[in-house]
């Protein structure tokens, strides 16, 4: 089946300068938005660009050697990045994931990770640091990656067929390096390592059963695999609904093969459901996860906050306008930590997004129209 591409819309221009509230409240930990959903966790893209061009985010035909990606002096500097990081912490955030484009093309990105390793939560508890990526660095980044602090990553790979893969990434790149890029996570202690495959009817959705085998006759369960919903995440990937593969028949074809049993969700917000396999080869418990982003929306619990790469705050991943913090940063006023602090409370307390749930309503469909792209704002 021929690709679609829709052009981008420029998403950089549309964003609202945060209001700094006159008296700032000392946070409290306890922020709630308008449908009492907490702020826990922060994805902080570090980087628009990528070295793959996967069809379901960053179309080649969009993404062309003609698309301006952002200039270094308007990126967030890894200073910029930390302090905003350490505002976060004060309203409850826990667990923080770098992400992108591809995270790993940004330079010195250790070095952010070790100072971000150095924020404490109120409580004086360290926060979850992960990392998304697409692997191809990861082979020759894993062990730095670790000493920085990184705690886990997450690995995307659609297929385990060579030529599906590379037709996938559309720049050729080969599963083997992938491959060896998880193990070089495993051997240097980032585990459990998710591995992340977005399943398209038709496209990879062949690769379901061998991909669930291969996970789960290697790597000692210390790799779990999670099928994504192809998510109409953006504009540009032309996204179709008779394009999703619901998790429900990923878990049937699974079952039919490795029979599986439902687990319990091990966190509020958790975004997989978990699915163990009956038979445990090795001993061990070994499992599954899905996300049915599209046909089993989970807003009620969501409380994710993104971070573009130049400093703008996304409520949700399909929200069309980001709040500019990095203008309050780089303000002449001089902001104080108290002041941004407050603006970011005052953000997240209008906060009433839940596009996966309106998905299909009029509501949804307007929203639909000017929604920001993945590889801005991460995943
Ligand atoms: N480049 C890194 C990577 O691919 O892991 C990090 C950024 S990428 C935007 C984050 C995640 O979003 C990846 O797991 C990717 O597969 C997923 N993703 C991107 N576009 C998607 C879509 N249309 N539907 C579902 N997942 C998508
Ligand atoms: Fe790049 Fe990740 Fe998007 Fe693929 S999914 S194009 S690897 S940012
Ligand atoms: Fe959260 Fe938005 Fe996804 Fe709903 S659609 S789960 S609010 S990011």
């Amino acid at each position: 089946m021929a690709e679609r591409s829709i052009p981008l819309i420029d998403h950089r221009h549309h964003s609202a300068r945060p209001t700094v509230p006159a008296h700032a409240a000392v946070p409290d930990g306890l922020l709630a938005d308008r449908r009492g959903r907490p702020l826990r966790d922060l994805r902080i893209s570090v980087t628009d660009r990528c070295n793959f061009r996967c069809s379901y985010c960053m179309p080649k035909e969009v993404f062309d050697k003609q698309h301006r990606f952002l200039p270094h002096s308007e990126l967030l500097s890894f200073e910029e990045i930390t302090r905003l990081a350490r505002l976060f912490t004060l309203h409850g955030v826990k667990k923080l994931r770098l992400t992108g484009g591809e995270p790993l093309l940004r330079k010195g990105l250790e070095q952010l990770i070790e100072q971000l390793a150095e924020l404490r939560t109120p409580d004086g508890e360290p926060l979850d640091i992960t990392l998304t990526t697409n692997a191809s660095l990861l082979a020759r980044k894993a062990a730095a990656l670790q000493a920085a602090g990184l705690k886990r990553v997450t690995v995307s790979l659609d297929a385990l067929d060579d030529a599906v893969f590379r037709r996938m990434n559309d720049v050729d790149f080969p599963v083997a390096d992938v491959l060896a890029g998880i193990e070089a996570a495993v051997a240097v202690g980032l585990a459990p390592i998710k591995v992340n495959m977005v399943v398209k009817r038709g496209v990879n959705d062949q690769e379901i059963v061998p991909m669930a085998r291969f996970f789960r006759d290697n790597f000692a369960g210390k790799v779990v695999l999670r099928f994504i919903e192809y998510m109409d995440v953006g504009i540009t990937n032309g996204w179709r609904m008779d394009e999703v593969l619901p998790s429900a028949q990923v878990v049937e074809r699974i079952h039919a093969v490795f029979p599986l049993r439902a687990l319990d969700p091990t966190q509020i917000g958790e975004t997989a459901e978990r699915w163990g396999y009956v038979d445990n080869a090795a001993g061990e418990q070994r499992e599954i996860g899905v996300i049915s982003s599209v046909t089993n929306a989970f807003c009620g619990d969501c409380n994710r906050a993104r971070l573009s790469t130049e400093g703008k705050l996304y409520l949700c991943l399909f929200a069309s306008r980001g709040h500019d913090l990095r203008s309050l940063l780089r303000d002449a006023a001089g902001y104080t930590d108290a002041q941004i602090a407050a603006a970011i409370g005052l953000v997240w307390q209008g906060r009433d997004d839940r596009y996966s749930e309106l998905r299909g309503s009029a509501a949804g469909e307007a929203a639909a129209a000017a929604k920001v792209e993945m590889s801005y704002i991460g995943g």
